[in-house]
């Protein structure tokens, strides 16, 4: 059955869930939810806090009186709860309140606040005395889109969990009751339509159970597939390559390269998977690997996500790697004579290759490409990474990313899965200062700017929109701060530039020669600058902890004090800022992070959607995690009777010779 075929979904609402990343009625149902609001507990007036939402319930007293004040439409009625009074105010929504009929009691989920004998309430949800599915019960929140409300997405939901699947189930009846566990099934209609939070609470643990579960079957099989062998001759004097860097590595880095070299020379292609915080310095890692390959003749190709990065990469590491009497070349969609990059890529005369997209184009090929290296794997779909992969025979993969993961997680995984972890910065480093500015404080802050310019020192500047209305877009930042820093040079960048010009302000950024760089997030990922020692953020709370995170990440890379500073449009800051003046550890960041749903995420060949079947291993208790392994070392004692592999191939779409991490 099709998502169109299912009760109360047309072309629009399909459209809709198609947006979400939902295009089956598998997707539908796991679709997890964000997060639950407890709607189940009635509450009385005289007992409620100001500062809670309840759920009340409420006579409507009088009928509705429509007044304009300023900009604003209010339309407004009475309602009484025994002797209380309360005044509900609807700010510029006269169609909402029109359903509320007079002498009708109705339940109402909003906080109050009391002013002058009265209570009032502003926009609250209201329902029937009978429909607990909006208020009376424990409701569970969707991220949502445009046409899709929550009221019809979680109609949408039951109705698509009645068409379930039974082959979503991994393991049989038997093992599950062995383990004390409930189906799939259930669990979904638990985290769906949950009837207590300890129920709730259950059946998510056991559905991350279930989906870690998943993954260990899946790693298991991808272990044990059939593969070419390889005998890669490599020879290196590693010491003397070394000596050739201005720094030593790290342990950490030293290890992963290890690692890596001993994966390379091992017959079965190397899959690995290089974990480390912003700033821990994985990409020297891959570029060692990559000369290492080149000096033996083998071609090497390093996908980055932003045409920005691929630039900066490009222009930092050309002189190490020609040093070497290499070969090294730049390719972005908007590269130059590609007409003759192509040629030389295919007749061998490039040795290693960095760039974006425009690496898996269909006429890009390689004569001899052995080892594929992608940065920030996240960013990139499962497809187009299979696409570099497959420009060579059978290369070695090798796959960067900043994602956090447990420890508890990564010493059992680590059995299953090649990973390796850089988990030290290198040592010159100082912490990077954080700071909360108000945004009414900005003498204090462009003081700070200019004692770092004195000391001669770069500073980026980052702003969530490039020319919005906003005071502090790119555009109007760039106005402003050519006002204030007169005798600077100050320079913008972002997307909407011409890529020469991208590259041009790039370039001058990191011989020093641009002071100030008003940017976007197209710095996010990557930029590596060690004399920018200044991030100032605007709109700050507007940005994810991990964008945050990742921004403050591009300061603090050279031996300079290093400081953030977060412009904060509200008198309080978010609680989300306080948590990034706190901590400068990604890991403890992202255990944060609500909105980085899934943001453990180890196997990212689930490409789904954002938030479809996520695992969000950061949550995961020691207690899930070991279950999980138990479940799975009982199984495989048992030569894996009763593990649904048919469904766990096709859910990772084995066949396609899918490439792990
Ligand atoms: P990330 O892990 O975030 O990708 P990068 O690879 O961009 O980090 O490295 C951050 C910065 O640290 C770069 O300027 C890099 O040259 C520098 N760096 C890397 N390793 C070391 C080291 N062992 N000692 C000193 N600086 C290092
Ligand atoms: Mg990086």
């Amino acid at each position: 059955m099709d998502l169109k075929d299912l009760k109360g979904i047309g072309k629009k609402r399909e459209e809709a869930l198609n947006k979400l990343d939902i295009y089956t009625i598998s997707d539908l149902y796991n679709y997890y939810p964000r997060e639950y609001e407890d709607r189940s507990k009635k509450m009385i007036l005289p007992k409620a806090r100001e500062d809670i939402k309840y759920f009340f319930r409420w006579k409507i007293e009088s009928k509705l009186y429509y007044h304009r004040s300023g900009s604003y439409q209010l339309s407004y009625l009475y309602a009484s709860e025994k002797k209380e009074k309360i005044k509900i105010i609807y700010f510029n929504d006269k169609f909402t309140p029109q359903k509320l009929l007079i002498g009708k009691t109705y339940n109402f989920y909003c906080k109050i606040v009391r002013k002058n004998g009265f209570y009032e309430a502003y926009n609250p949800i209201f329902s029937e005395l009978d429909d607990k599915k909006t208020i009376g019960s424990i409701i569970a929140l969707y991220p949502l889109t445009k046409g899709l409300n929550l009221k019809t997405l979680r109609k949408l939901i039951q109705e698509s969990l009645k068409y379930y699947d039974k082959n979503e189930e991994v393991i049989d009846k038997e093992t599950l009751e062995y383990f004390k566990l409930n189906k799939r099934e259930e669990n979904l209609n638990q985290i769906h339509f949950p009837k207590t939070i300890k129920d709730l609470k259950k059946a998510k643990s056991q559905i991350k159970i279930n989906d870690l579960l998943k993954d260990l079957y899946f790693l298991d099989l991808v272990k044990n597939q059939k593969y070419t062998k390889q005998s890669l001759k490599l020879s290196y004097n590693l010491p003397e390559i070394l000596n050739k860097l201005d720094f030593a590595l790290t342990r950490g880095q030293k290890r992963s390269l290890l690692e890596i070299l001993k994966d390379s020379l091992s017959e079965k292609p190397m899959n690995r998977l290089l974990c480390g915080d912003v700033g821990s310095g994985k990409t020297i890692v891959a570029i060692l690997t990559m000369i290492i390959f080149a000096i033996n003749g083998y071609q090497s190709a390093m996908m980055v996500p932003t045409e920005v990065l691929a630039i900066q990469q490009f222009e930092k590491n050309k002189d190490f790697i020609e040093s070497f009497g290499l070969k090294v070349s730049l390719i972005t969609s908007s590269s130059k004579d590609k007409k003759t990059l192509k040629d030389f890529l295919a007749d061998g005369k490039i040795d290693i290759i960095i760039g974006t997209h425009a690496l898996i184009q269909e006429d890009v090929s390689f004569k001899n490409l052995k080892l594929v290296v992608n940065d920030e794997q996240h960013r990139f779909g499962v497809m187009q990474r299979q696409k570099l992969a497959q420009k060579g025979i059978n290369p070695n993969y090798l796959t960067m990313t900043a994602t956090p993961i447990p420890r508890t997680l990564y010493l059992k995984i680590a059995k299953l899965l090649d990973i390796s972890i850089i988990d030290e910065l290198p040592k010159n480093r100082l912490p990077i200062e954080t700071e909360i500015i108000s945004n009414t404080m900005e003498e204090t802050l462009f003081e700070k700017l200019f004692e770092n310019l004195r000391n001669k020192r770069q500073i980026y500047v980052v702003s969530n929109n490039i020319d919005g209305e906003d005071r502090y877009s790119v555009e109007n930042l760039y106005k402003k701060y050519k006002k204030v820093f007169r005798d600077y040079r100050i320079e913008k960048l972002h997307g909407k530039l011409n890529p020469n010009e991208k590259e041009q302000i790039l370039k001058d950024f990191s011989k020093g020669i641009i002071d100030i760089l008003i940017t976007t997030t197209v710095i996010e990922v990557g930029i590596d600058v060690k004399n920018a020692s200044v991030m100032v953020i605007y709109n700050a709370s507007m940005f994810g902890l991990s964008t945050l995170h990742q921004l403050r990440g591009r300061v603090g890379r050279g031996p300079y004090k290093s400081y953030c500073y977060l412009v904060s449009n509200k008198e309080s800051p978010s609680k989300k800022l306080e948590i990034l003046k706190k901590s400068n550890d990604g890991f403890e960041i992202a255990k944060y992070d609500l909105e980085m749903r899934g943001g453990g995420k180890i196997l990212s060949t689930i490409q789904h959607g954002k938030n479809l079947e996520n695992i969000d291993y950061l949550s995961m208790t020691k207690e899930e995690i070991d279950k999980a392994f138990e479940i799975y070392f009982y199984t495989k004692e048992n030569n894996f009777c009763g593990v649904n592999f048919n469904y766990i191939k096709k859910y990772f779409n084995l066949d396609r010779g899918i490439i792990l991490n």
